[in-house]
């Protein structure tokens, strides 16, 4: 491993630690030039999260595309950005919760979640997401989630 202070690639490790979940080691290093000690951290790489779309392709969880569909429902909405990424926040644990032996989940899943959340905490910002991801097929499937909410 490259020293950072004299830039060497020849090092020696002098002293390796488990962290307590064994999830991480942490390495002591010794240039073998200027004598300088660093330290270096070996974690095992996590699987990413896929999500299964409705045609049944996969693509990689990604929480900043989320976040754009989210910014757009909360567009001029009462909403702060501290509460969007609490949503997320909220949204990706419980997405690697539900994938945690399977590693996937349904994009279909997702809207539910972030729809719930939403619906929680904007019933503008609501109706904004539901009505580009369900895709009102038509006015009255449109009517009646605006009736729904009338009734709370
Ligand atoms: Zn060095």
């Amino acid at each position: 491993m490259k020293c950072p202070l004299c830039e060497n690639m020849d090092d020696k490790v002098i002293e390796s630690r488990q962290n307590i979940s064994g999830t991480s080691i942490r390495r002591r290093r010794e240039c073998a030039s200027c004598g300088y000690r660093f330290t270096s951290y070996e974690k095992v790489e996590e699987i990413p999260l896929m999500v299964i779309k409705k045609d049944n392709t996969r693509q990689p969880f990604d929480v900043k595309k989320m976040e754009r569909g989210i910014q757009r429902a909360v567009e001029k909405r009462p909403v702060s950005q501290m509460k969007v990424d609490s949503i997320l926040h909220d949204i990706e644990d419980e997405a690697n919760l539900r994938g945690k032996s399977s590693h996937e989940i349904k994009s279909i899943e997702l809207g539910e979640m972030v729809m719930t959340q939403l619906y929680a905490l904007d019933k503008v910002a609501y109706v904004r997401f539901a009505s580009v991801y369900r895709h009102f097929e038509n006015v009255e499937e449109f009517v009646n989630i605006i009736d729904t909410l009338k009734n709370i």
